[in-house]
């Protein structure tokens, strides 16, 4: 399932292809098409992801609500591409492309500074790409939920917004913090760490197509001769692997029914 970096690198694509320019809309989903005539040649002002899902506003104060779920997908395709063999649910058309969303079943129509009624927007914590969510913010929000498990905390997108496994995975292992430790039981400079992490990694995978590791590493890694999924990441999906740091076998274990993965040794 996409993260947090994914849907923000989404949702920036198809703002740069769609928004404040004349565009033409259709909608092709029996729960979309009802607006079909009163969006008539609205502009699409912007689009942005709120955790997992994505909003795109028009110039009338109407806002789609749209979550990709497992098969949701937007594509920006130039003019003279062929569609995807995928249901079209709607398609953007501009001067140079159609943006096309996808097989997506899940979409909402609010109005613009109510979207926090929306069930989905409304149970959401601070999201961590949120270049106005800090760090000291991220701590204190974690710290609010001291019987949570740290793993299963950065997984909850109540918690904080736009986190998903393989972050969840890196960050601990970054912030040498154990998994399965309660939040109750962290210091105030293991949260700092942790929050830190949360920031500095969401960061580093949007900017660099996933990457989660510091550039020059993860370039040091591709010219040994590891390809791009072997290298970028701290620990997710590594088991066996030498971590990074110690060069002790990164171990996987299940949590909440998803694999975990750390470094038994850094991670106490
Ligand atoms: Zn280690």
């Amino acid at each position: 399932m996409p993260e947090g970096p994914e849907i923000f690198l989404a949702a920036r694509a198809v703002h740069a292809a769609v928004a404040q320019q004349p565009s033409h809309l259709t909608l092709h989903y029996d729960k979309l098409v009802s607006k079909q005539r009163s969006l008539r040649g609205v502009p699409i002002t912007r689009v942005h992801a709120r955790s997992k899902a994505m909003l795109t506003e028009f110039a009338n104060g109407v806002v789609l609500y749209s979550h990709n779920q497992l098969y949701g997908e937007w594509v920006v395709h130039s003019l003279d591409e062929p569609l995807l063999a995928k249901q079209v649910r709607l398609v953007v058309r501009t001067a140079r492309h159609q943006v096309v969303l996808y097989s997506a079943t899940d979409f909402a129509w609010l109005r613009a500074g109510r979207e926090h009624e929306h069930p989905y927007i409304a149970k959401l914590g601070p999201e961590v790409l949120d270049a106005q969510v800090s760090a000291a913010q991220i701590a204190q929000r974690l710290a609010q939920f001291p019987r949570r498990v740290i793993a299963d905390a950065l997984l909850d997108q109540h918690v904080l917004a736009g986190l998903g496994n393989y972050l969840r995975a890196d960050i601990l292992l970054v912030a040498r913090v154990h998994p399965l430790r309660t939040i109750a039981a962290l210091s105030a400079a293991e949260l700092l760490r942790i929050a830190k992490a949360c920031k500095t990694l969401t960061q580093r995978s949007v900017q660099r197509a996933g990457v989660v590791r510091p550039w020059a590493a993860y370039q040091a890694s591709r010219r040994a001769g590891l390809g791009y999924e072997a290298a970028r990441f701290y620990a997710f999906d590594r088991e066996g692997a030498p971590c990074w740091g110690c060069g002790t076998p990164i171990v996987r274990t299940t949590q909440g029914g998803r694999g975990l993965f750390y470094c038994a040794v850094c991670q106490t």
